[in-house]
């Protein structure tokens, strides 16, 4: 690497500011990207420019004058064709008076104000023209004339006198002096082939392009090595874990498999074809040597326990123990429950729920079982995490609902196991880029198709002032049996300064509901400000039917199975990503009742906001929403992806790049011999942070 220092063009004031920004090399600096740029190929005449403009002009220096009344300032008069402006600079000195003189030839960018009168540059870029400009035919310099890049200038870069214009000079220089030095690792027949800039042309177009779409092939470029040291990396970390010995190991036995038939043939449905493949890859995979980490994407309603609780039971017959954690107490004992119904009758000792709150002696006598490796399951909320619970050879970790639960939180669960098996399941499905990018360490394994007897959920958005109709025909289902949801976005507040609702909330509303709306029937509210028991006691109570119509937040999103309820009413849906909405769309459609989903919308939408609720009527397919939502939202909102430990890429926008994702791992496939020398360098990772520059010697 050739540092700063060494390039000589630096002053050391300037080497120890820009150090501390880790720009430290020419790698570094070329690195050092323009945050935008500004299309200054043409000069324009003044006389059709007024102040607020911004503008570059060229023009002659006809008088100059420092002023020292107050603060210092040097004025100098430009003469443009016969047309006058100035440029303004406070506290300058002599020396720039000097450099500025009279009759020299200047290019100067900036927004024209009005000062004392007079038409004038307020601190403007500027640079002075040599002959060689005029004799041009397409006159340019690195600062005029052309697409000029404009970089993020700090404080103390400011102080040590790196301005923009030094900066963009420096820059200039060293991509002159070091280019012909930089090598590619891409062969050229690739670049070509791909149509990818080569390193070169990527670093110096990214600076000085041509054009504005010339930046984009060039970030394009830059964004493809990022991702190409992404996936090395993330390919490493997998050849790591495979190094490790689980401790432990299961085969799929002729008595295993009868087991596991005799259970699938006890249900009361048949697994759908997509179950299949996944309980078999799952066990498959299991008898690897290393420990396994799968992630199973599965729509609400696709059936996801029943997979997890068939892996469990491989677990456990090998004596091996399985922790199950869930989000809520609600979800822990139905999971209970089912792997207790889905067992041949007689029941299967060792099965053990773990709750927050439980009569100590019980629990006691729970957790010794589970210390001891008596009991070989332990469903639980967070319970399980804490530190008086052990296992005595915990082999896998479930993890429900995985974007609720922290990677700490999983770690500290994974530590009390020695190199366990892991298999996190959501409901939320995350883009294929995604996946490769943010879960690259994991294995997918997908739930694509639902069982054949859902009733496709029948999604309609109506106005605000239809919502006498919908609460009629809300009323009406509950008459002939059935429970709804209405949902809203926020428990309390919504108004604005004026005190006029701008969306609906939950305890506005519930008086209403409850008085006018709905006085013959039962309502149960629910909302994250309850304690945790009395939102599993509301929970529980629609859940028997005892409550009609649940008021709630999105607290409900989570897994609650409750098969009679056929109508969610989301209140302010626009304000819900597409996937929220289509977690909480799944609440309904889960027995054999016809399903409505009701979005009552404000009158006026951002386009943004109708494309998504559009998007909620046509698909059913939480798949293809998760892959709307990321187009509309970009990653932050795919929930899970913040947890994942990965920040956002440097350059690549995995909504723009996302082809280019796959590009970079199917590129790596088939040049093992190029993830090999990446994998094989020292500062590999620093490339990721830094960016990628080989120099030849
Ligand atoms: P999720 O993937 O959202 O966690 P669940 O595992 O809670 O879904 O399953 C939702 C419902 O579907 C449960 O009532 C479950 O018993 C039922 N179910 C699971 N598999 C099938 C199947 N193959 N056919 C019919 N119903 C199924
Ligand atoms: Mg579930």
């Amino acid at each position: 690497m050739i540092s700063l220092e060494a390039t000589g063009l630096f002053t050391s004031a300037q080497l120890k500011t820009l150090s501390r920004l880790k720009v430290r090399d020419v790698r570094d600096l070329l690195y050092y990207l323009p945050r935008k740029y500004i299309d200054r190929s043409q000069t324009l005449n003044l006389r059709n420019s007024q102040h607020g403009d911004f503008v570059t002009v060229v023009g002659r220096i006809v008088h100059n004058e420092l002023r020292f009344a107050g603060r210092k300032r040097l004025t100098v008069k430009i003469d443009t064709n016969g047309f006058i402006v100035y440029a303004t600079f406070f506290n300058a000195g002599a020396y720039l008076q000097k450099t500025l003189k009279v009759g020299s030839e200047i290019a100067c960018w900036g927004k024209l104000e009005v000062f004392r009168g007079r038409l004038s540059f307020m601190h403007p870029e500027w640079e002075l023209l040599t002959d060689e400009f005029f004799s041009s035919t397409a006159p340019r310099t690195t600062h005029t004339g052309r697409i000029v890049p404009i970089y993020r200038i700090t404080e103390a870069m400011r102080n040590s006198f790196l301005t923009v214009k030094v900066l963009r000079e420096k820059i200039d220089t060293t991509l002159k002096r070091y280019e012909s030095r930089i090598i590619d690792y891409l062969p050229q027949e690739i670049t070509k082939k791909a149509s990818l800039l080569s390193t070169q042309d990527a670093l110096h177009k990214v600076h000085f392009p041509e054009t504005l779409e010339e930046t984009e092939e060039a970030r394009k470029r830059l964004a493809f090595d990022e991702l190409v040291i992404f996936s090395v990396l993330t390919e490493e970390k997998k050849n790591a874990v495979r190094k490790i010995q689980k401790g432990f190991s299961l085969r799929v036995t002729e008595e295993i498999r009868r087991e596991m038939d005799s259970v699938v043939r006890g249900l009361p449905f048949k697994l759908t074809h997509d179950q299949e493949i996944a309980v078999d890859t799952l066990l498959k995979n299991s008898t690897a040597p290393y420990p396994v980490n799968h992630l199973l994407m599965g729509d609400v309603g696709s059936g996801k326990t029943l997979v997890a609780l068939l892996l469990a039971l491989f677990y456990m017959r090998h004596q091996l123990q399985v922790a199950y954690l869930a989000p809520t107490e609600i979800l822990a004992r139905q999971h209970y429950q089912t792997f207790l119904n889905i067992l041949p009758k007689g029941g299967f000792e060792g099965v053990e729920l773990i709750l927050g709150k439980e009569a100590a002696k019980e629990k006691r006598a729970k957790l010794d079982r589970l210390a001891r490796g008596e009991s070989y399951l332990a469903i639980g909320t967070h319970a399980l995490i804490q530190n008086e619970v052990s296992f005595h050879n915990l082999s896998l970790l479930i993890i429900d609902e995985q974007h609720r639960f922290g990677v700490e939180q999983r770690e500290k669960l994974r530590g009390k196991g020695t190199n366990p098996d892991l298999l996190s399941m959501t409901a939320t499905p995350i883009p294929r880029t995604l996946t490769l990018a943010y879960y690259g360490d994991l294995e997918p394994i997908f739930l694509r198709k639902k069982p054949k007897s859902r009733i496709k959920i029948d999604t309609r958005i109506f106005p605000e002032r239809d919502l006498d109709r919908i609460y009629k025909a809300v009323r009406k289902y509950i008459l002939q049996g059935r429970q709804a949801y209405i949902i809203y976005p926020v428990i309390d507040g919504g108004e604005d300064e004026e005190g006029n609702a701008t969306i609906a909330s939950l305890m506005n509303e519930y008086a209403t509901l409850e008085k006018k709306i709905f006085p013959d029937l039962r309502l149960g509210l629910l909302h994250g400000r309850l304690a945790s028991d009395e939102k599993d006691r509301a929970m529980q109570k629609f859940k028997e039917g005892l409550i009609q119509v649940l008021v709630s937040t999105t607290v409900v999103e989570v897994g609650i199975d409750v098969p009679n309820a056929n109508v969610i009413v989301v209140r302010n849906p626009e304000r819900f990503g597409l996937s929220q909405l289509h977690q909480l769309r799944g609440r309904v459609g889960r027995g054999n009742h016809q399903s409505f989903c009701i979005l009552v919308a404000p009158e006026r939408l951002t386009t943004d906001g109708e494309a998504r609720l559009q998007a909620m009527v046509k698909s059913d397919d939480g798949f293809e929403l998760a892959e709307i939502d990321f187009k509309l939202r970009g990653a932050g909102e795919i929930t899970g992806v913040r947890q994942s430990g990965v920040s956002e890429f440097r350059i690549a926008d995995l909504r723009t790049h996302g082809a280019l994702m796959e590009m970079a791992v199917d590129f790596l496939h088939s040049h093992p011999e190029i993830h090999a020398r990446f994998a094989a360098m020292k500062n590999i990772k620093q490339a990721l942070e830094k960016g990628l520059v080989l120099f030849a010697n």
